[in-house]
């Protein structure tokens, strides 16, 4: 992970939030480098699940939202953590994170209490709690809130879907592991509706369709994997196991199944095991990436069922219903959630294309970036810098390829170290302008992975590349 943060300050990808001022806990902003990769994964996000499919649009809703969308979806009361203080240091921590002493001091902890994850603010000039509104912790809710005005305006049929990129706020507790847990992040999220019945296939195919589409990008497939959501687990005294939702009454436990609850008297428990899964969900899971970390989530996708609309309808008065043509009745969508982080996934590609060789006695640094995520695609150079005519060829070329894609122009060193500059940012290809191009009108092209190079013709530039970099438009 070091050798990550290190290369992402030294290149430009990713800066600490604020550090001439000694920085700001859990917030990163992102370079040169950094913003045209994050581009490149929200770009290939949207072109996968909006520009690509029928039934799928877009949106992009405002961070700011009316105070009782949280209270409808639960968030003002139950988005929280258990933390503890440390009764010597004073330090606060994720109850979950830690054991029974303070991972700095040693010192005793507090009995863990719940915190409200959400960052408050106020609209308005009057600091007073009725002006008092939050900035949102998912992007999700916009997406809820405007059901009816996407069903009306795009006419779109069940099954359909709604998908936004934005930013997002946690006051997490215990920010840390670089980008992986921030306190301002993005998200790409999906809100699939779909008639209630085919919740668990539709389900499943989003599961497979989102694995995929990291693998198209270039994450290994052993290095993805997919967690189930465990639910609650009721061990009986005759071996049956039941699984659902369980909530503890004076002499019994009730279980819900789907739509059925059971009631079962202690008596005849062994044991009952806490999962996971969310109250609302019918099934979750996580896509995990073995970041340098360990395994941990990348994008969560969950069966979230009607939860959200119902609870939606229910607080606004407006009732958020499908009107169905074949079955003639309006319905309440059941909702499939594809919910993944951009910096997340920035992490994961990066980690997963940081490579080192040896070349020739030497260390090779390279990132084996997709082409269509890599920040810069093209790298053009003048073999030698003191020579005008060179330069000037050089440049010129630069020039017209920055029409077509990102192009980079060193000559700020000697040829070798320039690949190995472009080799540690992943840009696929380098054009060298040699004393040769100058009668042949000719330049050397080199491919970062193979390291081969091959010599074209500066009329056939452009398609050669365009034939070596795909359309690259995403
Ligand atoms: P975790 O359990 O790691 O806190 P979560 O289950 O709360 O995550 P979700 O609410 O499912 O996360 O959010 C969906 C996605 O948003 C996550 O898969 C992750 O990629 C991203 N995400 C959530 N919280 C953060 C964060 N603090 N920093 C960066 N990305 C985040």
């Amino acid at each position: 992970m070091d050798t990550l943060v290190n290369l992402c300050k030294r290149r430009g990808f990713v800066f600490q939030s604020s550090e001439i001022y000694g920085g700001l806990g859990g917030v990163y902003d992102y370079g040169p480098l950094g913003v045209e990769l994050k581009n490149n994964i929200k770009r290939a996000w949207w072109k996968a699940v909006v520009q690509e499919r029928e039934d799928m649009v877009g949106l992009d809703a405002a961070i700011l939202m009316h105070p009782q969308v949280w209270v409808a979806s639960g968030h003002a009361e139950g988005f929280t953590d258990p933390m503890v203080d440390c009764k010597v240091c004073k330090k606060r921590w994720r109850a979950d994170f830690v054991g029974d002493r303070c991972p700095e001091c040693g010192g005793e902890l507090t009995e863990p209490r719940q915190f409200n994850l959400m960052f408050r603010t106020f609209i308005g000039p009057v600091e007073d709690e009725a002006a008092q509104i939050w900035l949102r912790p998912e992007t999700a809710q916009g997406i809820f809130v405007n059901f009816l005005n996407v069903l009306s305006s795009a006419r779109k049929k069940l099954p359909f879907g709604i998908a936004q990129i934005g930013k997002s706020f946690r006051n997490e507790i215990t920010p840390r592991n670089f980008i992986f847990r921030v306190r301002e992040f993005e998200q790409m999220e999906i809100e699939y509706f779909v008639l209630p019945g085919t919740d668990e296939e539709w389900h499943q195919r989003w599961i497979e369709e989102r694995l995929q589409w990291y693998v198209d990008l270039g994450l290994q497939r052993e290095n993805l994997r997919v967690r189930e959501h465990q639910p609650d687990r009721l061990y009986l005294k005759s071996g049956q196991v039941l699984t659902g939702r369980v909530k503890e009454f004076g002499t019994y436990y009730a279980i819900t199944q789907g739509p059925e609850t059971l009631e079962v008297p202690k008596e005849e428990v062994e044991r009952w095991e806490p999962g996971e899964l969310a109250h609302y969900a019918r099934r979750c899971v996580d896509i995990e990436y073995r970041f340098p970390i360990g395994w941990q989530e990348l994008e969560g996708i969950a069966n979230r069922t009607d939860f959200d609309l119902r609870q939606h309808s229910q607080h606004s008065g407006k009732e958020l219903l499908y009107f169905d043509p074949e079955s003639n009745q309006h319905v309440m969508p059941y909702v499939i959630e594809p919910s993944a982080g951009v910096d997340r996934s920035f992490l994961a590609f990066l980690a997963d294309a940081y490579h080192e060789e040896e070349v020739g006695g030497q260390k090779r640094v390279v990132l084996r970036l997709d082409k269509r995520l890599a920040p810069i695609k093209v790298a053009v150079f003048p073999l030698l810098r003191n020579r005008p005519e060179l330069v000037e060829m050089a440049r010129r070329i630069a020039a017209d390829l920055r029409r077509y894609w990102m192009t980079w122009y060193d000559d700020t060193a000697g040829i070798g170290r320039l690949y190995r500059r472009q080799d540690e940012i992943g840009t696929p290809y380098c054009i060298t302008v040699d004393v040769q191009s100058l009668q042949d009108h000719a330049v050397t092209i080199r491919d970062r992975d193979s390291m081969e190079q091959v010599r074209v013709s500066v009329d056939r530039l452009v398609e050669a590349l365009t034939e070596r970099l795909g359309r690259c438009d995403l």
